[in-house]
């Protein structure tokens, strides 16, 4: 059989760090997308003897060229991974244009440049794979995340709309919706905040990265085959009823 590739964005720390490790055990050949995490990355490919490729994904021209050299290092990729993004807590009068340019930039911006990239080489082989990974601020909106919550909410968008379009031509695309998970992009959080938010959580806890990345093999598993265009929060019911 076939060996099964997968490009992760992101993947030098939490979740995409986890899904690198899962995918890699699990037998697929693997290549990820990380920025300025340089000895991060180093030890993620060194532990899973995937590939690291550095770029800021916000950029379209390295974005591009990142996506290129994943295929061409997997040989065409059979599963895609949108999971690189930033966070920022900041009252919504006082975001300036730049704040709000890098968080679309980062979170959705990215995930069309490389989406569209890779789903050129998808549509030729007839199959693929596409897991977004939004956040369940793009479902229930996050107060003093607006940028955030609207970036996400428009990877729910692109989702849903991708799967249409690319339904026809053998690829499913769907979106993991993440509740708080134990990562560095909550680490500076307050114990307080931390405690609220863990109280708000149905299962009283924070997600791991490793219960997320679980969630995006099932997408790409063959058992998956007649999922596509859904919204699935690994949120520990956070936003049930939303
Ligand atoms: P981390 O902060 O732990 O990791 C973020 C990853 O994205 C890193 O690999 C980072 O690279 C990469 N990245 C950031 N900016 C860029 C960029 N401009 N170009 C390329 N890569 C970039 O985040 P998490 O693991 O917590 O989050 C992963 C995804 O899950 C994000 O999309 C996030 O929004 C989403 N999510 C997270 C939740 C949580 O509670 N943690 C909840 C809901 C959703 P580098 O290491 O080089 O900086």
């Amino acid at each position: 059989m076939k060996e099964m590739s997968v490009f992760i964005t992101g993947g030098s720390r939490g979740i995409g760090a986890a899904c690198v490790r899962l995918f890699a055990k699990s037998g697929y050949r693997v290549a990820f997308g990380y920025h300025q995490a340089h000895e991060a990355a180093k030890a993620v490919a060194l532990e899973t003897g995937a590939k690291a490729i550095c770029a800021d994904l916000s950029d379209p021209a390295q974005a591009v060229r990142a996506a290129n050299e994943a295929a061409a290092f997997l040989g065409g990729v059979d599963v895609l991974v949108n999971n690189a993004g930033i966070s920022q807590i900041k009252l919504f009068t006082d975001l300036s244009d730049e704040d709000w340019r890098t968080i679309l930039a980062t979170n959705l911006d990215s995930a069309f440049y490389v989406t569209r990239e890779i789903a050129k080489g998808m549509i030729a082989a007839h199959s693929g794979r596409i897991v977004n990974i939004g956040s369940m601020w793009g479902k229930v909106g996050a107060s003093c995340e607006v940028h955030y919550s609207a970036a996400k909410a428009g990877l729910r968008g692109m989702t849903m709309a991708l799967a249409k379009e690319l339904g026809p031509s053998g690829i499913t695309v769907n979106c993991i919706e993440p509740g708080v998970i134990a990562t560095e992009m909550n680490a500076a959080l307050d114990e307080t905040t931390k405690a609220e938010l863990a109280d708000e959580t149905p299962l009283c806890r924070f997600g791991t990265p490793e219960e997320v990345a679980a969630a995006v093999l099932f997408l790409a598993s063959p058992e998956a085959g007649f999922i596509t265009g859904q919204c699935i929060g690994v949120d520990g019911g956070f936003a049930v009823g939303s």
